[in-house]
């Protein structure tokens, strides 16, 4: 991984911040962790943009390991 893939761009942070606070909330918060087996919380993420989805990546709030998650975005 570069350095660039831990940046957020502003075009991603405002497809980002285009999404229902309470839908953010819920996504960041349900976000799967092979270490811990389940649905936990992503903490310190950066967002990208992919094609039509928007990445997140970051750090497990429980063991710290690090996680991801796909957010659809058509
Ligand atoms: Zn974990």
């Amino acid at each position: 991984m570069n350095k660039a893939d831990n940046v957020t761009s502003l075009k991603a942070l405002q497809a980002w911040k285009s999404i229902p606070q309470q839908l953010r909330d819920k996504l960041v918060r349900n976000v799967f962790c092979g270490n811990c087996s389940g649905a936990v919380e992503i903490v310190d993420y950066s967002i990208r943009e992919e094609k039509h989805a928007l990445l997140l990546t970051g750090k497990c709030r429980t063991c710290a390991s690090p996680v991801a998650r796909v957010v659809e975005n058509d």
